[in-house]
């Protein structure tokens, strides 16, 4: 153990990338002493998947504005590439530390991979110090009356509108910034190194052009939904061609700000503004989702691969390479599920109703098996959460704990209809539908043929013909779904 009091502690970075209310560096910068700052791309230890492909891009730009943050403030950040458990170890040896503080993870693979570190360095005589920083509340605060976690969110919520939530803490004014010495220097991959942004070919375009990184922005963000978003929120979140929603996602993912920055911010905003109660109880319900999810997979660490509802493991699937390169690209013949899956294509995101309708159009429209939609939402969604979209998925699926029964299946034309009555969504993503009159926007196939002619769209050419009939295919599903239960 080394009892040096010049010693340095060290702040391991992992999805928290923020100064302002994270317990883990306000722990360290608390002692005094010099303060280590690293981040470690693990892609070595073994069950940590790696991180798709947009949320690479979203990595990149976040470290980048860590470390210019921490420089500000009076320190660095060292960035290391391999597996956690022998590069920790090597950091504390190596500057002698006397203490490492981390926020908290909750996926298996990551659990495991901290137990294993925090049980070397404490016997080794280094204090560890694992903090609360990516939820309101960790998993195992909020359980019900006989002491057991939720499974079911409106208890749940109900649990947590009972307790307080913490005050967000400032960042640490000033950091004692430390030096690191050239052995480890030798170790570390600088940033532009590490491969994160797509080169040749780039296909990061849009996404450049939809998101900016970092806490700065961050705040930004959350200031400008309160400002302008937050008011009828309840109503707008539905409405995906509207700026209805926060976009906080891939904030919140990465750690750039904390729930509790948003609470606190958006209850400020509710005693500044009587009236934004209903708006604001909506919005903050949203974020007690989050902390839901992570509860569930923190309990139930096999949800992101492995149907919660065990009779799931018999259900049917097809595989269809077609259909499914179809659904991916925007190219199903259903308006609504094409735009969605190209806002998602263009811009690393997607909106929340616009999510649902696309995963429930692929799981019972093509009857592909949910991990193949979780999969390729992983690998192109700047907000890529190994909680929220596997529960999101098997929600969808019917397979999840507390699901929407598999039974609502959503009609895709209605559901357009119904939450993008003028048809603007479709016309931004899918611009080959532009000139439509707004009551074939959502069916082209029903427009008559001297419309679809003064529109320039030709089906089958310039747009698909719908790759499966709805009607036909509810019934296929429906009959997958009771399949299944005659199995059990
Ligand atoms: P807002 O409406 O402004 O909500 C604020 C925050 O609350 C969000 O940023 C998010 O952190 C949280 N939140 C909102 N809705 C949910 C929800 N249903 N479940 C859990 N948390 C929620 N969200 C992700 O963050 N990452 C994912 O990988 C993800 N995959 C999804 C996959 C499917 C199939 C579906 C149906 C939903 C998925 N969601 C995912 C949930 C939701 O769609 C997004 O969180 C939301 O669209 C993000 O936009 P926003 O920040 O503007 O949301």
């Amino acid at each position: 153990m080394n009892s040096d009091s010049t010693a340095p502690v060290l702040v391991w970075f992992r999805d928290d990338h923020r100064l302002s209310d994270n317990p883990a560096l306000s722990g360290a910068a608390a002692t005094g002493s010099q303060v280590l700052c690293f981040y470690v791309l693990d892609d070595a230890s073994e069950g940590i998947r790696p991180l798709g492909g947009a949320a690479r891009w979203w990595l990149h730009g976040s470290l980048k504005a860590l470390s210019e943050a921490l420089e500000r403030a009076g320190s660095s950040l060292l960035v290391l590439r391999g597996s956690a458990l022998g590069l920790v170890d090597s950091v504390v040896r190596k500057t002698g530390a006397s203490a490492i503080y981390w926020n908290r993870r909750y996926g298996a693979a990551e659990i495991a991979v901290d137990s294993a570190i925090k049980k070397r360095l404490s016997d080794g005589g280094t204090k560890v110090h694992s903090c609360s920083g990516r939820l309101l509340h960790e998993p195992w605060e909020i359980t019900n009356q006989s002491g057991k976690p939720f499974q079911v969110f409106t208890p749940y919520l109900r649990a947590v509108k009972a307790r307080s939530i913490k005050p967000p803490l400032p960042a640490p004014r000033r950091l004692e910034g430390g030096v690191w010495t050239p052995s480890i220097l030798n170790q570390a991959a600088p940033i532009a190194e590490l491969g994160l942004e797509p080169t040749s070919p780039d296909w990061a375009g849009g996404i450049w052009h939809e998101w900016q990184r970092g806490e700065l922005a961050a705040q930004a963000k959350l200031s400008h939904f309160i400002e302008t978003g937050l008011k009828g929120y309840a109503e707008g979140r539905d409405r995906p061609s509207k700026a209805g929603t926060s976009r906080l996602s891939p904030h919140l993912r990465f750690g750039e700000i904390s729930p509790r920055q948003v609470w606190r911010s958006v209850m400020n905003a509710v005693a500044a503004e009587p009236g934004l109660e209903r708006d604001a109880d909506k919005f903050l319900s949203e974020i007690v989702w989050r902390d839901f999810t992570h509860q569930l997979l923190h309990f139930h660490p096999h949800l992101p691969d492995r149907p919660h509802s065990s009779r799931f493991e018999s259900f049917p699937w097809i595989e269809d390479r077609l259909s499914l390169k179809a659904w991916q690209r925007g190219r199903t013949g259903y308006p609504i599920v094409d735009a969605g899956m190209r806002q998602l294509w263009q811009t690393g995101w997607m909106h929340n109703r616009v999510r649902m309708i696309t995963a429930s159009f692929m799981v019972k429209h093509l009857l592909t098996d949910w991990r193949q939609g979780e999969a390729w939402f992983w690998d192109t969604l700047v907000d890529a959460d190994p909680a929220n979209n596997a529960f999101s998925w098997q929600w969808i699926a019917g397979s999840g704990p507390d699901s929407a029964p598999f039974h609502r299946i959503f009609n895709p034309v209605t559901q357009g209809e119904k939450f993008d009555p003028e048809g603007d969504y479709i016309r931004t993503y899918v611009p080959e539908l532009a000139q439509l009159p707004r009551a074939f926007i959502h069916k082209p196939w029903e427009a008559p043929p001297a419309v679809l002619r003064e529109t320039g769209v030709v089906l089958g050419e310039t747009y698909p013909h719908p790759i499966v009939p709805h009607g036909p295919a509810r019934e296929r599903a429906l009959k997958a779904f009771r399949s299944m239960r005659d199995l059990t």
